[in-house]
């Protein structure tokens, strides 16, 4: 995917409709187009960068304050109990689009989504543990 046909940058510039939650200088918020919790959003530089190691850490504050003005505004709109932030970074850790963005995906008790690590070392190691006893 080039820079030329991301689909972020075209939300970015209008010519892809989004749901625009937050909008500054430099930065956008949109609603995931296929929500895994209510009010799941994205929050995004309008430049493009592909992913955060790419993103100038010059941006970093900017970045964050946009991530804490959106996070807010969805928590009180959504009665939120508490928010994930992820950043998917590359193909094998789940990155469709190649545009940086952050997935505030907003919590509550009742939602019954589990945001764990499956296959990974904890889990081999409980596993492990178990099998000794
Ligand atoms: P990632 O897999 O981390 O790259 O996340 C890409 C996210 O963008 C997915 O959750 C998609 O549902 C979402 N998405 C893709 N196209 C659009 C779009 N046009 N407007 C809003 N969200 C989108
Ligand atoms: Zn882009």
């Amino acid at each position: 995917m080039t820079k030329e046909d991301c689909i972020f940058c075209k939300v970015v510039k209008g010519e892809i409709p989004s749901k625009r939650v937050y909008e500054d200088d430099n930065f956008l918020a949109i609603l995931d187009i296929n929500p895994e919790t209510e009010g799941h959003t994205l929050v995004m530089p309008k430049k493009h960068f592909k992913t955060i190691l790419d993103t100038p850490s010059s941006l970093g504050n900017e970045f964050l304050d946009a991530i804490k003005k959106v996070s807010l505004k969805l928590v009180e709109k959504y009665k939120a109990e508490g928010f994930n932030v992820v950043f998917n970074t590359n193909r094998i850790a789940g990155q469709e689009v190649d545009h940086v963005h952050a997935h505030i995906l907003l919590r509550k008790s009742s939602d019954g989504m589990k945001l764990k690590m499956k296959g990974g070392l904890r889990e081999k190691k409980k596993k492990e543990g178990k099998q000794k006893k």
